[in-house]
């Protein structure tokens, strides 16, 4: 089978390994979807595990069952996740699933830029759900980079009335935006440097956006009567932005860290200002669980519109060109690599 290998940012390669093998309660799947993620990106993170297939935002089609399974049939359309929790760990019975030992170590093979992807039984139990019949694979792939976004603003206490900061209004930054809308926010004010990112934060639901280049608390104030925001969702690694948002949290707010900085990296906080004004900082890594099937019931019900983000469909030898569209952001939101291409 085909497989798009990642060897760094620029180089990813079309190459063959063999259709895996299954076993007992596991699945083969014939990838349908599978979207380039910001994460893909992050190279420091990725290039000491190089070379090796990434992809973790798919749908697929059932095409081989093991023995012992049966929530499963031939021809199901499935979304599956790439990691999955015990859920009888400690960190896991507190809803901290996503830094539970075993979340950390499963995965399916080789990953989502490739033709097959074997399923192992674990992600089949506890990580493997059947779309609708009324959802497209490409929206189903966005189910798990919602389901990131739902559960860092389950995290950040997200509640109706708010005012909503995005910082960066990448793709995370974009369903940030339209899950805030959904939750209630009352406005939701949107940041970036690029004036194509900004034209889709508006596209898809903010009320105001403001230039990255501009003094953006005090663009706030003027765009909010006065007030800094109640939660202010950081969607990008870039250490201005971050400065910049350490500023535009009001009294009683909360900063909401969803895209880290590079490890190593640290980032000043004015802790005697957040002390005082009862700011709290929240993170969030990843999703799971309940996260999933709520991202999936999100866009079943159209409460979260994933279909006009996809900007480039692109066959798996055209991997690396996808990479190339989702670093420059420039003219891309969502791009998904189809095998069947
Ligand atoms: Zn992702
Ligand atoms: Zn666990």
């Amino acid at each position: 089978m085909r497989v798009a290998m990642y060897y760094n940012n620029r180089d990813v390669r079309l190459e063959e390994l063999p259709i895996p093998q299954i076993g007992s309660g596991e699945l083969l799947l014939r990838t349908r979807a599978s979207g380039v993620c910001g994460s893909d990106l992050m190279e420091w993170y990725r290039v000491k595990k190089a070379p090796l297939v990434l992809g973790h935002e798919i749908t697929a089609e059932v095409v081989e069952v093991g023995a012992g399974v049966h929530k499963f049939k031939l021809g199901d359309r499935v979304f599956s996740t790439h990691h999955v929790p015990c859920g009888q760990c400690r960190y896991c019975l507190a809803g901290h699933q996503s830094v539970c030992d075993l979340l950390r170590t499963t995965h399916f093979e080789p990953g989502g830029f490739a033709e097959y992807i074997r399923v192992p039984k674990i992600n089949v139990e506890l990580g493997t759900l059947r779309i609708p019949d009324s959802m497209t694979f490409d929206e189903g792939s966005f189910i798990e980079p919602l389901a990131c976004v739902v559960r860092a603003q389950r995290f950040a206490r997200i509640s109706t009335g708010q005012t909503v900061l995005v910082i960066g209004s990448g793709i995370s930054g974009l369903l940030h935006i339209q899950l805030a809308r959904a939750r209630g926010a009352e406005r939701i004010i949107a940041t970036d440097i690029s004036d194509f990112r900004l034209n889709a934060a508006k596209q898809f639901g903010a009320d105001a956006t403001i230039h990255g280049s501009e003094d953006v608390p005090a663009k706030l104030l003027e765009q909010n009567g006065g007030r800094l925001a109640d939660l202010v969702i950081v969607c990008t690694a870039a250490i201005p932005a971050i400065q910049q948002a350490v500023k535009t949290v009001d009294r009683g707010g909360t900063l909401l860290f969803f895209a880290p900085t590079a490890a190593g990296v640290d980032v000043g906080i004015p802790l005697f200002d957040f002390w005082r004004d009862e700011i709290s900082v929240a993170t969030s890594y990843a999703g799971s669980g309940d996260d999933l099937k709520e991202a999936l019931d999100l866009i079943r019900d159209h409460q979260v519109r994933v279909a006009d983000m996809v900007t480039h469909r692109l066959p798996l030898a055209q991997t690396g060109v996808g990479f190339q569209l989702t670093a420059s952001g420039q003219d891309s939101i969502k791009v998904i690599i189809d095998p069947l291409l």
